[in-house]
């Protein structure tokens, strides 16, 4: 059968072309941090069916799964009912989160016999051992995230503004993945001179410290709310009208699943398999117990002895963690009472 070489390979390049673009704008899109710079951003606002004006703001609950680097994220599924689809309240991971609480009691007890150290050191090894085991389990209980349109204004190391410059980019549109912790300090900085706090249209500074880690920089970060004469971006003028433009053509939806892997629609089998696959050992060892009362769960035996210091893990990447609370100043501020800040 001939095969007509250029109508394949064009094709391909098609495909090709489309998949680096759609990579660099979601690469682009994405909102990241920056070590010891200050970023200037503005957070614009719609109308939504209620006819209120609100900022780009959508919250879901996201849960982090997996182990050594091999770290993945979905939506919680629990309470999702679509008729005649297989979205019937279930969630794989929920599912879990019992098992991976199982094997952490488990693994904590046998160390716990095992440690020969005595005294503070014992003491000290515990604690650590305890904050390590819950912090890397198998699975996390689902926590709620803030997907955020922002609008970083082009400024220098500094956040003074670079916007008269010649040539440069005055803002970009990015989507931000925040914790509720993350999203409090926005509100923090507001509540200091607002009775109602909204970040829709305000401009913040945040300023992120020399910090390597992306989860300490975070979590230190210090952020500021610009007083409304002293903004770059205010209502009527050129660059608000310029940022209103590029807002109109600005698909918030899309923009979220471009940037953020985590928000894709996966199937519940392909879910259910990859915890099956997760929990391979702790399933057989579940097994083994029913008719072996001596049976042992050996998926961790060798990490972590009494004798060495374990070393801290860093964070896993894409592992959604109850991390930014260091830093953050104020008190606590309710789920009803952020939402509403938000306008949701
Ligand atoms: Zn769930």
């Amino acid at each position: 059968m001939p095969v007509n070489l250029l109508a394949l390979t064009s094709k391909k390049v098609t495909d090709v072309a489309t998949f680096i673009k759609e990579n660099a704008s979601a690469n682009k899109l994405k909102y990241t941090t920056e070590a010891n710079v200050t970023h200037r951003m503005f957070f614009p606002t719609y109308v939504n069916e209620e006819g209120k004006e609100v900022p780009y703001v959508v919250a879901t609950k996201i849960h982090a799964w997996g182990e050594g680097s091999n770290y993945s994220s979905c939506i919680c599924t629990k309470g999702v009912v679509v008729e005649g689809t297989e979205y019937d309240g279930s969630c794989p991971v929920c599912e879990r989160l019992n098992d991976a609480s199982e094997i952490v009691r488990y693994v904590k007890a046998e160390k716990e016999a095992a440690c020969t150290l005595v005294g503070e050191a014992r003491k000290k090894f515990l604690e650590d051992l305890d904050k390590q085991l819950w912090r890397d389990r198998k699975v996390s209980a689902a926590q709620i995230r803030y997907y955020v349109a922002l609008v970083k204004l082009n400024c220098d190391k500094e956040g003074r503004a670079l916007v008269d410059k010649d040539g440069a980019d005055k803002f970009s549109i990015h989507i931000a993945s925040w914790t509720k912790n993350s999203m409090e300090k926005f509100l923090d900085a507001l509540t200091m001179q607002d009775d109602e706090p909204n970040i829709g249209g305000r401009e913040f500074k945040v300023k992120y410290g020399d910090y390597n880690d992306a989860m300490t920089r975070v979590g230190q970060a210090q952020i500021s709310v610009v007083d409304v004469k002293k903004a770059l971006v205010q209502e009527g003028n050129e660059l608000y009208k310029e940022i209103m433009a590029a807002m109109e053509k600005f698909d918030f939806n899309h923009s979220i699943e471009l940037a953020r892997p985590e928000v894709e629609t996966k199937s519940l089998v392909e879910i259910r398999a990859s915890m099956n696959t997760l929990f391979r050992e702790w399933d057989n060892y579940k097994a083994a117990l029913a008719v072996n009362p001596d049976a042992k769960y050996l998926e961790y035996s060798n990490a972590g002895t009494p004798n060495t210091t374990p070393d801290a893990p860093s964070a896993p990447a894409g592992a959604i963690t109850s991390g930014a609370q260091a830093g953050t100043t104020g008190g606590e501020v309710s789920i009803d009472e952020l939402d509403k800040a938000l306008g949701l």
